[in-house]
């Protein structure tokens, strides 16, 4: 798609010059209150609100790749303006979508935009509707007890993870700008009772729907039955046409699956796999404390809040899918028989096995996957702390002549002896597997076999350099990491497993919910 962009360059043109076709606020059921006020709605797919405008909007950062998909040229003062939520363009219609969710596994009633904001609906250079919203942009009905603002580390982090998983192949809403507000926002970001002044920042997101589990939900909880079907026929006709209702809840079945087995194969913990941060569409969507595995543990989560019960661990993230999704189908029992969403939900387990099975086979090199290796690969890479990315990335590179020396950046503990020859042997075991000439089994493993990921450390000094004024190092990430895959000659150091300096630095591995 972006060579198509590149072609139609000429046809660039500024946010102020869009025309919006807003099919969300035209066609679904609209709270007749129109102020910001935090409460209860009733009835209604969302509530039209506006941004509350910011002392000082300076652009931070702005996506190249996705401005040029939108045909969208650099933004003018007043384009600024609008992605700052200071302005709204003729054609805008600035809403707040209301959606429920189970919050950790318990239903926690109406949630809801309580800080995004979508503008409006654009058609991009290749057809697509897409939204674009502001997370970060004020008060709405359902800010709760909240503030409706982001601050500048969450924002900066949303942006970043946001394309790079869209360059690394995976299903996401995507960003395309990051707006500093100039305003202060406050944070308790220990949870410890010490809230502190921190800059904040809007962030515009885009995607062809921002629709959650959750919107669907909060009709059902609430037994508006009629809400429910018209927010089901406007999924159908805008995001899934042709498809019949037990159709559609399927393709949303097979497509978690799909994204949930990418996430898996990639290391990606999303941290907060709340019924609300699930999309209709099968995007990974609300980056909050996210993180990628560096050493291999299927039960770190990178989300202190969750430290505890470790529910949205990174080995947990392909049972909570299904739960999410028998959640889903519950809200979906008043138009849907049984048996059919039941059928569903053996679609997302049989989709997310297979999908799974075929991804770890590529990262292996193996045209199938053989059990006996897996397992042992696994306990192997438990036993001694090994990073997820290095560890594949590196399998390319053995070979009988040099066995373990490609895999020794990858350890955050020096292997010893027993250590190693469990390893030798496996990869021998491994060796014996694998077919064909070595150099182009190694291209297609680098090909599925990251060697760029927005480790949270990358990511976190990319936000201390923003936080005194230079934008170079989120700009050479955004750059490295629109091609995760390639060898990228002088980047080899933001290819390196997580310095021990950052184990425990706060945002470097593990971070709080508070954004
Ligand atoms: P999250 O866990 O970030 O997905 O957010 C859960 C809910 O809290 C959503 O309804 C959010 O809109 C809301 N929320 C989170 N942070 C804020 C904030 N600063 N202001 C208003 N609402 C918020
Ligand atoms: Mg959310």
């Amino acid at each position: 798609m972006s060579s198509v962009a590149a072609q139609r360059a000429d046809r660039l043109r500024d946010l102020s010059e869009v025309e919006f076709d807003n099919t969300f606020v035209r066609e679904l059921p609209a709270d007749p209150v129109r102020n910001s006020i935090p409460r209860r709605v009733a009835k209604a797919s969302f509530t039209h609100v506006h941004p509350t405008a910011v002392s000082a909007p300076k652009l931070l950062a702005w996506s190249e790749a996705l401005a040029a998909e939108l045909g969208l040229s650099r933004p003018s003062p007043e384009a600024l303006e609008a992605l700052a939520g200071n302005r709204v363009f003729a054609g805008m219609q600035p809403y707040a979508a209301r959606y429920g969710g189970h919050q950790f596994g318990v239903w926690a009633g109406q949630l809801g935009d309580g800080r995004a904001i979508t503008l409006g609906e654009m058609i991009a250079l290749d057809g697509s509707r897409q939204e674009l919203q502001l997370k970060g942009a004020g008060l709405t009905p359902y800010s709760r007890s909240a503030d409706g603002r982001a601050v500048l580390r969450s924002s900066l982090r949303e942006f970043l993870c946001s394309e790079a998983m869209h360059s690394l192949g995976v299903p996401t809403t995507r960003a395309l700008s990051l707006v500093a507000t100039g305003e202060q926002v406050i944070r308790d970001m220990f949870y410890d009772g010490n809230p502190e002044p921190e800059p904040g920042a809007v962030v515009c997101r885009v995607a062809p729907s921002f629709l959650r589990f959750g919107n669907f939900q909060i009709h059902a909880a609430t037994e508006e039955t009629e809400e429910l079907k018209l927010l089901v026929d406007y999924i159908l006709r805008t995001h899934y046409p042709g498809r019949t209702p037990k159709e559609w809840f399927h393709e949303v079945c097979r497509r978690t699956g799909a994204l949930i087995a990418d996430w898996m194969r990639l290391g990606f913990v999303h941290g907060v796999m709340n019924t609300d941060n699930m999309s209709a569409l099968g995007l990974t969507i609300d980056y909050g404390p996210y993180g990628w595995l560096e050493g291999y543990d299927p039960s770190w989560t990178p989300n202190t809040t969750d430290a505890d019960g470790r529910r949205y661990c990174y080995g947990n993230q392909p049972q909570i899918g299904l739960w999410n999704l028998a959640r889903f189908a519950e809200s979906l029992l008043p138009l849907l028989p049984k048996e059919e969403l039941e059928a569903g939900l053996e679609v997302y387990g049989t989709t997310y096995s297979a999908t799974f099975r075929r991804a770890l086979a590529a990262k292996l090199g193996l045209a199938e996957l053989d059990d006996v290796l897996v397992n042992e690969l696994f306990e192997l890479m438990a036993a001694v702390e090994t990073d997820f990315t290095l560890f594949f990335r590196g399998l390319a590179q053995v070979s009988e002549a040099n066995l373990a020396g490609p895999l020794l950046p990858a350890f955050y503990a020096e292997p010893d002896a027993a250590h190693r020859t469990r390893l030798e042997a496996w990869l021998r075991a491994w060796l014996a597997k694998v077919s064909g000439p070595a150099e182009e089994r190694a291209k297609r493993m680098n090909a599925v076999n990251p060697k760029y990921v927005p480790r949270n450390y990358l990511a976190q000094l990319a936000i201390d350099a923003m936080a005194q004024g230079d934008a170079s190092v989120l700009e050479r990430l955004m750059k490295v990491l629109a091609r995760p895959y390639d060898e990228q000659p002088g980047q080899d150091d933001l290819a390196e497993r997580r310095p021990e300096w950052a184990r425990s630095k706060p945002g470097c591995s593990a971070l709080s919910c508070s954004s």
